[in-house]
């Protein structure tokens, strides 16, 4: 039990598991968010383009050495599967250039990993119908080595373990099925290949799992800012990007506000970064609480944000925007409600070309309403929308659910 103890231990410390959650990471993708799915997807289809396209041209090139080695007969037979298979590769190969997509992904790594076992299969079948020897055998038997090429392959993709079981189960199939055969004649020679397999999968299993650990880390750091757990500005433009396409392409609406906390730089003198600190991190949590799930907040840079909507008409939009006016970004520490000035922007009202002209409109519709006295937003039309003057949300929270630095005692004022 203790070794067993041990063993799981080192497992986990190798693969970077501290905590459950790094642990439901590694076991599916329920938990990983949209960045890490995108970028997963990315990283799967450029390989499965490399891989496939290089298999496109080799697979029907080493029919030369059929040629050169093998009997006639059997070498047409393998140049017309050999054709069918680079024909798939060639397609797979294609459709890797398409936009990230981890369902797409996922299936085009099947067709990718099918192909090799099947022409396996078939090859195998027909070869054991004749009488190899000397090299004919040797090119035969490098045929049997291409469902262990293939689960090698499995390392160069970072999979979570239920993906890599539901890759690596029919492949153990195809090797333990074409097994039987040869364990009529000869058991210990199908246990040393069925053993050698199991082995490559293992290794293969381990290396793909620790490739999604670092790459999860990493792309964790580059796309949550470290204070408020928000979208950093880098991930926030890939998803703008990805949704103002989305909108475009199926003429959706999509709206985007544009957040700048007002007089934020006075609570940074009076009371000192640390305060300042706190009191974003609470106006961020207010932030994400207050949108749905679909919708995308992002730290856009020091006391600004940008919160994405997809598919929010300005109606709706304005809905949100009063939505969190009612529910407040947190008290200063002076208990005066935290307030923003935003500016709103809707991909098919403002007929923009991108998403930068569409930040750029809301950004100047923020600056309106900063000029404008602060502490509302500005959409189209100059529609406005104001702060509530009492806010009594952000009064019930001055007493009950302040922002922790000054729950215990209010910090002293800094000596200007
Ligand atoms: P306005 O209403 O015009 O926006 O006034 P403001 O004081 O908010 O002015 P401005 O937007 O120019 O100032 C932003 C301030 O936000 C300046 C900077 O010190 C502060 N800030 C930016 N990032 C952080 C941060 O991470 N922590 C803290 N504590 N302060 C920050
Ligand atoms: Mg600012
Ligand atoms: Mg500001």
């Amino acid at each position: 039990m203790k070794y067993l103890t041990a063993m799981y231990i080192s497992l986990s410390e190798s693969l970077g598991i501290y905590t459950p959650d790094q642990l439901h990471e590694l076991l599916s993708n329920k938990q990983h968010s949209m960045p890490i799915s995108r970028h997963r997807a990315a990283i799967m289809q450029s390989r499965i383009f490399f891989f496939c396209a290089v298999f496109a041209v080799l697979v029907p090139t080493w029919s030369l050495i059929d040629l050169l080695f093998l009997p006639g007969s059997i070498w047409l037979e393998l140049l017309l599967i050999r054709l069918l298979s680079a024909a798939t590769f060639a397609l797979l190969a294609w459709q890797a250039r398409k936009e990230p997509d981890l369902k797409r992904a996922r299936f085009m790594l099947a067709g990718m990993l099918s192909v090799t076992p099947l022409f396996y299969l078939v090859s195998d079948h027909w070869l054991q119908a004749y009488e190899l020897t000397g090299t004919e055998q040797v090119i035969a038997e490098l045929y049997a080595l291409l469902p262990f090429v293939m689960i090698a392959g499995l390392t160069l993709f970072p999979l979570t373990l239920k993906e890599l079981l539901a890759y690596a189960t029919p492949m153990l199939a195809v090797v333990v099925l074409s097994s039987i055969p040869e364990a009529k004649s000869d058991i210990s020679e199908a246990v040393s290949t069925i053993w050698l397999f199991s082995l490559i999968l293992g290794v293969a299993m381990f290396a793909s799992l620790n490739q999604l650990r670092y790459m999860l880390s990493q792309v964790n750091r580059a796309s949550y800012d470290v204070l408020t757990g928000l979208l950093t500005r880098r991930a926030g433009i890939e998803m703008l990007d990805l949704q103002f396409r989305l909108a475009t392409i199926s003429e959706n609406h999509l709206s985007i506000l544009y957040l700048d906390l007002d007089h934020f730089k006075t609570v940074n003198d009076v009371y000192g970064h640390d305060t300042g600190d706190a009191v974003l991190k609470y106006a961020a949590q207010q932030l994400s609480a207050t949108v749905r799930k679909g919708d995308s907040v992002i730290r856009w840079g020091g006391e600004e944000f940008i919160i994405i909507l997809p598919t929010a008409t300005p109606d709706e939009a304005n809905d949100v925007i009063n939505r969190l006016m009612n529910t407040g970004l947190g008290p200063r520490p002076d208990g005066a409600p935290v307030t923003a000035s935003i500016g709103v922007a809707e991909v098919q009202t403002d007929t923009v070309k991108d998403w930068k002209a569409l930040i750029e409109l809301a950004d100047h519709r923020m600056y309106t309403a900063k000029t404008s006295g602060r502490a509302r937003s500005i959409g189209i039309n100059e529609a406005q929308l104001l702060w509530p003057e009492s806010c009594a949300p952000c009064v019930a929270r001055n007493t009950a659910d302040v922002p922790e630095p000054f729950s215990d005692s209010q910090p002293e004022p800094l000596a200007n």
